[in-house]
């Protein structure tokens, strides 16, 4: 008799114990589960780690042995699909997925096994179940009563907010106008306040239970470190902290995952690259030897990770900063999920501001659009630019109120801090002047030149040694300057121009800088020169 054959014990911890060998529900499983096979609809916030599949699992047995039928979860990904149901298999419960992999005649069994209710968890991908097949094999269930359950895994990829927006998604609404009786369960590990009143919203889920759990992942170390040659400060945390450990190596462009896995395996470490341009079976070659071999750090573009089951994962490093603090979280969080300590560590830079500033302000979005994905990533700047606890901070992200966690850079080593208000406005003021004089913007260098005081070929060339904060900022170092000018722009009190050669620009948030209304506090960067500018604080 298989183990989700009608008949057996359909109490949850039975089938905790029988078919899972767990002894011991985790968190907020029990109360999702039960609330589930007792017919509710339910949103599930949980993080990477946190046990979700089992919240839909465990609902889809019981209701199977209580003679309910069919499960269907709506999973984006095909290799988590066939992880899943292999997993599920070894455990001797009746599941299948239908995606693109199988031909038409594997097709066609999993859907008579279906139609006969034998499967207990059917998988299947999102565009497959918008189509007039697919839902006339449901209304046929449906008329039987096999029609038990729905399970929407990676429920964010209905946002347009979220990092990974999946139009298809958008149809799955038509589950709740077609079937209302039957419950459904929506997961995700991400979402901020918005994504997640889009996705109650989306998916009609105003009357669904909502189960959010702490996105504390305490045994992650979190450190962010200011940029200066981040391939280089790269192998030397690699060297210094992870020597033969499996990681993640996140990159923003292809050019730049293949030419960092040659410098590290140039270093000796066991490095592949993964991105969207290789072939197909490349990928997959390394996907499966970052999975099976030890020690294997993956460089790679966020193509890769999602869906991917690696417990001993020992660090995410990312090169390039992400765009907003989902997508960080999301990609840090594949970091130590078998519980011991893990490191996520980004290097991050001027550069990235403008490089992300730029992204957005280019995309064809629209304008409302635009202006979320810039709060975004204002949020994740001061995220890397805070000076006070990173996790407090990222979980105040989510909603969550926590205290310093003693585990991250900035608890384990308070960073000096300075007050930079002074630099600040010596900076916009000479933006100012120097748009005045000349009537067009300069760059980053040519202002901090000028108020340098260097009297470079470009300075005499428009007589800009003539200004009058020409050199009045001179006890400042560069790394202190391209600081503050960090901290404006994400703070949006200086804009950069991307159409024109990334100029700097004042705008409307610069005037409460310039009149000394708003103070700037940096944090003393650890490697710069001995600071010259500024009183240190702590
Ligand atoms: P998520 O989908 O939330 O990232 P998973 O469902 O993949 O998490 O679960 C993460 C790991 O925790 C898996 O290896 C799973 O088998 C294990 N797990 C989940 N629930 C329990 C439990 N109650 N007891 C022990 N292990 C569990
Ligand atoms: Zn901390």
């Amino acid at each position: 008799l298989p183990l989700d054959a009608p008949g057996s014990s359909s109490a949850p911890a039975d089938i905790l114990h029988e078919v899972f060998g767990y002894s011991q529900f985790r968190g907020p499983q029990q109360d999702i589960v039960e609330h589930v096979v007792g017919g509710g609809d339910a949103l599930v916030l949980m993080p990477t780690g946190g046990g979700k599949s089992l919240c839909y699992q465990i609902p889809a047995i019981a209701r199977q042995r209580a003679g309910r039928g069919v499960s269907v979860v709506v999973s984006p990904l095909i290799a988590l699909m066939h992880d899943q149901v292999g997993a599920l298999h070894e455990a001797g419960v009746n599941a299948a997925f239908l995606n693109s992999t199988l031909d038409w005649e594997q097709t066609q069994d999993v859907e008579r096994r279906m139609l006969r209710g034998e499967i207990t968890l059917l998988y299947a991908a999102p565009e497959r179940v918008n189509t007039p097949r697919f839902l006339s094999q449901l209304d046929s269930l449906k008329e039987r009563g096999k029609l038990s359950l729905f399970a929407i895994d990676e429920a964010h990829c209905v946002s347009q907010w979220g990092h990974d927006f999946r139009p298809e998604y958008r149809a799955l609404t038509v589950l709740h106008e077609r079937y209302p009786g039957v419950p459904r369960i929506a997961l995700t590990a991400t979402a901020d306040a918005l994504t997640r009143a889009d996705i109650v919203e989306r998916l009609q889920l105003e009357e669904a239970r909502q189960f959010v759990s702490s996105f504390d992942r305490p045994n992650i170390r979190y450190t962010i470190v200011e940029k200066k040659d981040a391939t280089t400060q790269l192998l030397r945390f690699i060297e210094r902290e992870h020597e033969g450990d499996a990681g993640v190596v996140y990159c923003q462009s292809r050019k730049r995952v293949e030419d960092v896995a040659v410098m590290l395996q140039g270093a000796g470490i066991n490095a592949l690259p993964y991105h969207a341009g290789l072939d197909a079976a490349v990928r997959q070659k390394h996907q499966d030897r970052f999975l099976r071999e030890e020690g294997v750090v993956m460089v790679a573009t966020i193509a890769f990770g999602m869906g991917i089951d690696k417990p001993d994962v020992r660090f995410v490093g990312h090169l390039d900063m992400p765009k907003n603090i989902e997508g960080y979280y999301q990609e840090t969080g594949r970091a130590g999920r078998d519980g011991a300590p893990a490191d996520a560590w980004m290097a991050y830079g001027l550069q990235d501001v403008v490089n992300q500033r730029r992204m957005i302000d280019e995309s064809p979005a629209g304008e409302e659009f635009k202006q979320v994905m810039r709060g975004k990533l204002d949020a994740l700047l001061s995220l890397a630019e805070a000076s006070d606890c990173r996790r407090v901070r990222l979980l105040g992200y989510f909603g969550e109120k926590s205290t310093p966690c003693g585990n991250c850079d900035n608890c384990l080593n308070p960073p000096q801090v300075w007050d930079g208000t002074d630099a600040a406005r010596k900076l916009l003021s000479t933006i100012y002047r120097v748009q005045q004089l000349s009537g067009i913007s300069f760059g980053a260098g040519h202002i901090m030149d000028i108020l340098r005081g260097k009297e470079t070929e470009k300075v005499k060339q428009f007589g800009h040694e003539r200004i009058s904060t020409f050199g009045i900022g001179a006890e400042f170092s560069e790394v202190q300057l391209r600081g503050v000018l960090r901290q404006l722009i994400a703070t949006g009190a200086l804009a950069v121009d991307a159409e024109a050669f990334n100029t700097l620009k004042l705008t409307e948030g610069s005037r409460a800088v310039l009149k000394g209304e708003a103070n700037v506090t940096l944090r003393e960067s650890v490697s710069s020169p001995a600071a010259r500018g500024g009183k240190p604080r702590r």
